[in-house]
């Protein structure tokens, strides 16, 4: 049988737009396609032509490691939106085998390093009432920490096979032993669960993160780790290939759909990392740059205001300055906006009123200790 005229015209479009090597003039020649096939045909085959559009154009600009892309994340997120809202996805368990998950969006779970800690109970504190404990406890994870291994890193190319599987089962055996990320991404893009979510991971040590309603401290037990095989670079290339890249998507996916996590809860162990001791941001830097948040489907976190500093008072350095993007700046200059607007509302230095957030935040650390309810928090894990 022969192929619809519909989709003989999108073969033809297809080849003629990679025929473009500009993105940019791509783009242009497909919206005029597309602008013109509006004219005649139905609403069916416009969504085909856009679906179109979507996998020839964005796919590229989304995992291409082009410098002059990836660095233009306002024109990746300016378009995103059209083809998702991010409403939470729908992903489900297709099949669970003995060593091994497989869920609706192609996602596939390792599960032969497994290991359990304990469950996840945790305490939140409500944004417009920081004083009041919001809910007695809560066990499910409500956001997701990024992270970078931070280990040793070989060229990814085939004539090393051996070596890059050996180095991955090797950090394999060293996250597990440490119970370090609930999730860890090999450099084949091969998804291993090492702490079920249930259970709580040591990947986050001393953190600040707030939604809307709730700010969440020391982000162990309420939120996902999930760590790619990488080192985080400050210039402009991704510490991460395509094929991380989608699985890192996948994974996000799932993760947002079995357990309701809003968007704004899924960023990089750099946006939440502090240290209580200097009251500085920043201790750990893994992300600090270049986190692919369009291509993981989320919508650009790094612009969001960071709670450490505007509710908290928190402070950073120059050496964080200079491991960090250009785009966690936006969040830095964000939270610091903040913290001067809520100062001025209140008639209060700037200084004096930080002064004030960073005594709120020893006194809930103090809180959640009498409680009994914070375990142990270190800064070791990346
Ligand atoms: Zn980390």
């Amino acid at each position: 049988m022969d192929r619809c005229p519909h989709v003989r015209g999108v073969r033809r479009l297809e080849f003629q737009a990679a025929l473009i090597d500009d993105p940019v003039r791509r783009l242009r020649f497909l919206r005029s396609a597309t602008k013109a096939s509006d004219v005649g045909d139905g609403p069916a085959s416009n969504r085909g032509l856009r679906a179109l559009l979507v996998a020839v154009v964005m796919i590229p600009l989304l995992i291409d490691r082009n410098p002059a892309v990836l660095s233009a994340e306002p024109r990746t997120s300016a378009i995103f939106p059209r083809v998702s809202n991010y409403d939470p996805p729908t992903v489900w368990l297709v099949e669970r085998g003995a060593e091994h998950e497989m869920y609706s969006n192609g996602l596939r779970i390792e599960n032969a390093f497994l290991a359990a800690t304990h469950k996840r109970s945790y305490q939140i504190f409500d944004r417009e009432y920081p004083n009041r404990i919001a809910a007695r406890t809560k066990t499910d994870p409500a956001g997701i920490v990024f992270h970078t291994s931070e280990s040793m890193q070989l060229e990814f190319e085939e004539g090393r096979n051996g070596a890059l599987q050996r180095i991955g089962e090797s950090l394999l055996g060293y996250v597990r032993a440490r119970r370090s990320y609930n999730f860890l991404i090999d450099r084949f893009g091969r998804t291993f669960r090492i702490v079920p979510e249930t259970d709580v991971a040591n990947h986050a040590g001393h953190s600040i993160w707030a939604d809307a309603k709730y700010i969440y401290l020391n982000l162990n037990s309420s939120f996902i780790g999930v760590s790619f095989e990488a080192e985080t670079q400050v210039g402009e290339q991704p510490a991460v290939n395509p094929a991380q890249i989608h699985a890192g998507r996948m994974l996000a996916a799932m993760l947002r759909s079995q357990y309701g996590i809003a968007v704004e809860n899924c960023v990089t162990h750099a946006q939440v990392s502090v240290n209580p001791a200097n009251m500085r941001i920043g201790y750990h830097t893994d992300w600090a740059a270049n986190f692919p948040f369009a291509a993981m489907g989320l919508p650009d976190n790094y612009a969001l205001a960071l709670p450490s500093i505007a509710t908290f008072g928190f402070t950073y350095d120059a050496t964080f300055l200079r491991s960090t993007g250009r785009s966690l700046w936006r969040g830095l200059a964000a939270g610091e906006e903040l913290l001067r607007q809520s100062a001025a509302a209140r008639g209060v230095p700037a200084a004096e009123y930080r002064k004030a957030l960073q005594r709120q935040y020893q006194e809930k650390i103090s809180a959640l200790r009498r409680l009994g309810v914070q375990e142990e928090t270190s800064n070791e894990a990346n």
